[in-house]
């Protein structure tokens, strides 16, 4: 029974034949047992060559598919690693720092490694992410002590620079999970920071699927002469013209399809998709925050999607809402979630049969993440790409990065959802502005494609992309006018009031309806005295040219005013910044910079931004608000 079970278990191509109990240097007895006691027995390629390696001293750059057992590969030699300190370590002293790019991540990791690491006497484990009060962790570090830490770039900086108390000099070993993003631009500042502060002397592991070449990365990671691990899948050739491809970037088990469709019909296809795969468990991807709040609001209103279980993720929502989301969707057996890039990287969700990105991602990179949710450990899983017309180059693109796609071709008898879209924006104000929230968003993410010679972003079709995301109207965008972006195929919704559309919450509609009397009352003041100050104006303006001229002075004291008022705000946000009663993502937030679509990066990237690009963002900011206004 053993034997046949070890067999079946080795049958999985995922895993090698060589037993965690053979690798050398021998992993001890406890962790053995608790490798046992978690269903492992057979190492993955990427275990059998890592663990020994970090176990003899080794610092290593791991580069292996998604779902092909990284955790273990780095959690395994950690724990023998401090098994040979001496134990039990005084209270703040840090022996090892597992750090990962996103809060769901590190979280995940912490309770895989929980069992192993509890086989160490006396070694208090800490979990450090964002969005939890950091006077909490503080006081709990105090009281408690800490000698591993789990958590993000951001608040392990945080709690080092606040805690002379933690004592760094005897750390061990160091991991960076998901390496390539934690060493790019957005976690520079923080990264260089906690690792000068570390000794030299200590080994590394860098691990991830997409791991970078970049020597003066690797450098900045403190690692001169690491061993490189690459574990690549091999894969069946996909059609006679690619027979070349012996190895892929992604697990072998996953199928992946693009989907060729005008930006138009990208909405109706995609509702069409997840109507007949209602039975199925699938991620969704899209560029921004507001792309997927703006179609978690939609989807339940769309008739062939009753039913569905719709669950949605991102960086901007509350770290407990977050949380709640990630443990439903991972219960499910079959549903949908919809979230950004947020949970792209490393997640180990159960059964998702698919990953569907609605939009491509920035970096294509993340492309390889957000696939490797599915087909883990040698399952089976498959995955969609919606792609505009003009984007077909990114197939080419990912087949020359061992990346293989198969075409499909789109459904056609997918209903016209549009109308359907359009009808419930009408209903409900909340979703016509979220509409619009949503499009602006991803008009400027497009700007930021790091293939911008692919997803060019003067040939988006503007009406066409309107259109599919069911827009009542075109929203003026001041750098698609500036550079006449194409607005065919949009046809505007003229059968509405746009000023009378309603928010479906009572209270909330009842606060705009105030605001809106306020509002009246305030400009029929202003024009009132606008008035009066051209009738005592000497120069004598006629009639309606002096109608016109103060309207047009109107709307110019209206957007002084609009002006100012985000300056004060802005500056009351300042203060509350420096006096700690937000903290500086918070704050950033508020301001409303940026799209992020990944909450855990920091803010450096933004922050670093000078007057120009300030006084740039303010603009499009108000280039959007002028557009809400007309509605
Ligand atoms: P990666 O980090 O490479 O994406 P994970 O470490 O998240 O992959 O592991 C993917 C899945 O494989 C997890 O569910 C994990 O429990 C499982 N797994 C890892 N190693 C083994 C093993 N040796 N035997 C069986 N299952 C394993
Ligand atoms: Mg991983």
């Amino acid at each position: 029974m053993a034997m046949a079970m070890a067999k079946s278990e080795a049958a999985n191509e995922a895993l090698t034949t060589t037993l965690f109990s053979e690798l050398e240097p021998r992993i001890s007895e406890p962790v053995l047992e608790a490798l046992r006691e978690g269903g492992f027995r057979f190492c993955t390629p990427v275990q059998a060559a890592a663990i020994p390696l970090l176990c003899s001293f080794k610092d290593v750059a791991v580069d292996a598919a998604t779902g092909s057992g990284k955790t273990l590969a780095f959690v395994v030699p950690v724990v023998e690693i401090l098994k040979r300190t001496s134990l039990p370590p005084k209270s703040h002293q840090v022996l090892a720092l597992i750090i990962s790019p996103t809060r769901e991540l590190s979280s995940q990791i912490y309770n895989v490694a929980r069992p192993f690491l509890s086989t160490l006497p006396g070694v208090k484990t800490l979990l450090l992410v964002g969005g939890a009060d950091i006077r909490v962790d503080l006081k709990r570090i105090e009281e408690e002590g800490a000698n591993v830490l789990i958590g993000t770039p951001g608040k392990i900086f945080d709690i080092m620079e606040r805690m002379e108390i933690l004592d760094f000099r005897g750390l061990e070993v160091l991991i960076l999970d998901e390496a390539d993003r934690l060493l790019d631009m957005g976690f520079q500042k923080q990264l260089t920071s906690i690792i000068s502060r570390l000794p030299k002397l200590r080994r590394t592991g860098l691990f991830s699927a997409t791991q970078t070449e970049a020597v003066e990365e690797l450098a900045r990671a403190g690692l001169r002469n690491p061993v490189r691990v690459e574990v690549l899948t091999e894969t069946r050739p996909q059609s006679k013209g690619h027979q070349e491809m012996a190895s892929s970037r992604t697990p072998s088990g996953l199928h992946i399809e693009y989907l060729e469709c005008d930006a138009d019909k990208k909405s109706s296809q995609l509702v069409d998709f997840v109507a007949k795969n209602k039975s199925k468990k699938m991620i969704i991807y899209f560029m921004t925050c507001a792309c997927v709040d703006y179609w978690s609001l939609v989807f339940p209103n769309i008739s062939v999607l009753k039913g569905c279980s719709l669950t949605s993720l991102h960086g901007r929502m509350k770290q407990i809402v977050r949380e709640k989301a990630l443990a439903e969707f991972t219960a499910l057996e079959s549903g949908v979630l919809l979230c950004t890039d947020v949970a792209a990287r490393g997640l180990d969700i159960p059964g998702v049969d698919w990953i569907v990105q609605y939009d491509p991602p920035q970096d294509p990179n993340v492309f390889i993440h957000r696939v490797g949710r599915t087909a883990r450990l040698g399952k089976q899983g498959s995955a969609i790409v919606f792609l505009l017309p003009k984007e077909e180059a990114y197939v080419e693109f990912l087949r020359l990065r061992r990346v293989p796609l198969q075409e499909r071709t789109i459904s056609d008898d997918a209903a016209d959802v549009v109308p359907e879209i359009r009808a419930t924006a009408k209903m409900d104000r909340d979703v016509m502005e979220k509409g619009l929230k949503a499009f602006v968003s991803f008009v400027r993410a497009y700007k930021e494609h790091h293939c911008s010679y692919i997803f060019r972003w003067k040939d988006l079709d503007i009406g066409r992309l309107a259109m599919g995301y069911g827009l009542l109207q075109l929203p003026s965008m001041r750098d698609v006018k500036l550079h006449s972006l194409s607005l065919d195929g949009f046809t505007p919704a003229d059968d509405v009031d746009f000023k009378t559309i309603k928010y479906r919450d009572k209270a909330r509609e009842k606060q705009r309806q105030r605001k809106l009397r306020e509002k009246e009352s305030g400009e029929e003041l202003q024009i009132k005295e606008a008035t009066l100050l051209l009738k005592s104006n000497s120069t004598g303006v006629k009639g309606d040219k002096a109608t016109r001229k103060s309207t047009g002075r109107q709307r110019r004291a209206a957007q002084t005013k609009e002006d100012e008022e985000d300056l004060v705000r802005e500056y009351r946000l300042l203060k509350k910044l420096k006096r700690g009663d937000i903290d500086e993502g918070e704050y950033e937030k508020l301001i409303g910079f940026g799209e992020p679509s990944d909450d855990d990066e920091p803010q450096e990237e933004r922050k670093s931004t000078n007057k120009g690009q300030r006084k740039q963002r303010r603009d499009s900011r108000r280039g959007s608000k002028v557009c809400k206004r007309r509605y």
